[in-house]
């Protein structure tokens, strides 16, 4: 048996090394030589952290100067603030604004490590993840890696359709926006010209009414300065909601008024309708509705990060992983899941699992830092209540919607509420300032001067790199040896040879 698995690791390096090789992108040596480089502390336990968002973040700052050696992963290098992701793709904000590298973050602090790196398996059995770069032992693991588009299986408007749930997605946006709107001066066809300059927004929820609210703002303030030959009133744009409301998860008065405002500002809102397809430009709804389009926006919902290797039975609604109320998951004692990757039922208050929230995901994620801390000096863990701080939406200018406890409130008193409630959590004085003088300066001039089209070439070596990342690093030599040790238990060796 053992042989088979040193068999099948040798046969797995060869057949690697020539496939790299025949690409010409590694060499073996590069592949060999990846790892971590993170040796352990003496006796101190590692915690690894994986996901940096609101819930993952929480956790690695509040366990700095703990009893443990934290590693914090992200596929990413930096922290970023999902809330204002709209305002860079309407091309209000600068990307790095709302971004933060998670080394600048710990300077100075010892126990904590970052490496970017992507997770790919989890091998409980052996406290072992596999990533990107390599793999990792732990003594606790934390899952935050949140959520991605939800696409419900269709494939062309997976495909086709323009996301925008990280700030790439929203970069991705703001310059096909950007650039549809100068092909449409210069198009041949009034049937190009239609498609390019219809907006549809899947999803009524906070983020396509935040989207389809500054994009209204855009067509209100900037098309008639920054394209004087173009009529504004050809840029229409929808938005499209299958349920009956806008802003499900709050009270139908601020539904209402979202929508008010939306109509006032010139936004064609679609209430129960359904899209099912998008293909040759066009979106099609259920009752077989075409609206020709270049730019389907889809902010139509979410499912957590997938997991790879662990059982079906942890999983609950959405791909979220089931966790007890102290974020342990059914997969292990020592493996806990916080933010909008978990759902928790156990919670009176919420049956069906918390919203996927930021303020969710940053209580849970200073409760468990503090949990673990209690488990290092043998005390019980507390359970996780949530403690809901409000929530509200912007629509645009002195429009806003807010509820906070039993205050219900819209208009500029939300607006300003928004404001300082959104500025408040951003990471970084410099940040905090940048946001703060970009928001005076459009509301006065009615303008923001970010509006150039810009795509990032990647360096070869990147390329190279990344490509070889993909093909790398499975753990299949994990899945292996698993394999191999369930033939080996004595239910597998009765089983009938075949
Ligand atoms: C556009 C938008 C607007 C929003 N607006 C609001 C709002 O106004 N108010 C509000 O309360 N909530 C808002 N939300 C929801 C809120 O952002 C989430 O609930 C919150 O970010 C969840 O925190 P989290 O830590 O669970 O996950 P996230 O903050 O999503 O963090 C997940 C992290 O994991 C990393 N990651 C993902 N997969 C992997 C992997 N395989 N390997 C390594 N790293 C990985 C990601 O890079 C990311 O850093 C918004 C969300 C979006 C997308």
């Amino acid at each position: 048996m053992l042989w088979f698995f040193f068999y099948g690791q040798k046969h797995r390096d060869e057949s690697e090394k020539t496939s790299l090789h025949e690409d010409g992108i590694s060499t073996y040596l590069q592949y060999t030589t990846m790892s971590f480089n993170i040796a352990r502390n003496g006796a101190q336990k590692r915690v690894v952290i994986v996901g940096g968002g609101f819930g993952g973040l929480k956790v690695a700052n509040a366990l700095r100067q703990s009893p443990y050696q934290v590693i914090l992963i992200d596929k990413n290098n930096y922290h970023q603030f999902p809330p204002l992701i709209y305002q860079i793709a309407s091309a209000g904000l600068e990307p790095s604004a709302i971004a933060f590298p998670f080394r600048k973050l710990f300077h100075g602090c010892k126990n904590v490590h970052f490496r970017m790196a992507e997770l790919r398996s989890i091998f409980p059995e052996k406290n072992i993840i596999q990533t990107s770069i390599g793999k990792i032992d732990y003594d606790y693991l934390v899952l935050a890696t949140g959520t991605t588009s939800n696409f419900f299986g269709n494939k062309h408007i997976e495909e086709e359709a323009i996301p925008m749930k990280t700030l790439s997605e929203a970069m991705g946006l703001r310059n096909a926006l950007l650039s549809n709107l100068e092909r449409s001066i210069t198009c041949a066809t009034e049937q190009e010209r239609r498609e390019l300059l219809n907006i549809v927004i899947v999803g009524g929820g906070a983020t396509g009414v935040e989207i389809a609210g500054a994009l209204s703002e855009m067509k209100r303030y900037i098309l008639p300065a920054d394209y004087p030959d173009m009529d504004k009133e050809l840029l229409h744009i929808y938005l499209i909601e299958a349920g009956e409301r806008l802003l499900g998860n709050m009270s139908p008065i601020s539904s209402q008024k979202a929508e008010k405002f939306l109509r006032e500002m010139g936004v064609d809102v679609r209430l129960g309708e359904l899209v099912t397809d998008y293909h040759a430009h066009q979106v099609i709804l259920k009752d077989g509705t075409a609206i020709p389009t270049r730019t389907l926006i889809w902010v139509s919902g979410v499912k957590a990060v997938a997991t790879d290797n662990l059982p079906e039975f942890c999983f609950g609604r959405g791909g979220r992983l089931k966790v007890d109320a102290c974020n342990r998951t059914e997969v292990a004692d020592n493996i806990f899941a916080i933010g909008d990757q978990c759902i928790m039922t156990c919670d009176t208050n919420y049956p069906d699992g918390h919203p996927q929230l930021a303020q969710v995901a940053i209580q849970q994620g200073k409760l468990l830092a503090q949990n673990l801390i209690r488990l290092a000096h043998d005390k019980p863990m507390q359970p996780f209540r949530y403690k809901n701080l409000g929530t509200m939406a912007t629509i645009g200018r002195n429009r806003a919607v807010a509820e906070i406890g039993c205050i219900k409130t819209q208009g500029i008193v939300a607006w300003f509420l928004w404001l300082t409630v959104h500025l408040r959590p951003i990471l970084g004085v410099r940040n905090k300032i940048n946001i703060l003088l970009n928001w005076i300066w459009n509301y006065f001039s009615y303008d923001q001067s970010l509006r150039i089209i810009l795509y990032a070439k990647k360096a070869k070596e990147v390329i190279e790199r990344e490509k070889r990342e993909t093909v790398t690093h499975w753990g299949d030599d994990l899945k292996k040896e698993h394999d191999i040790r369930q033939e080996d238990t004595p239910e597998a060796n009765n089983k009938p040879k075949e």
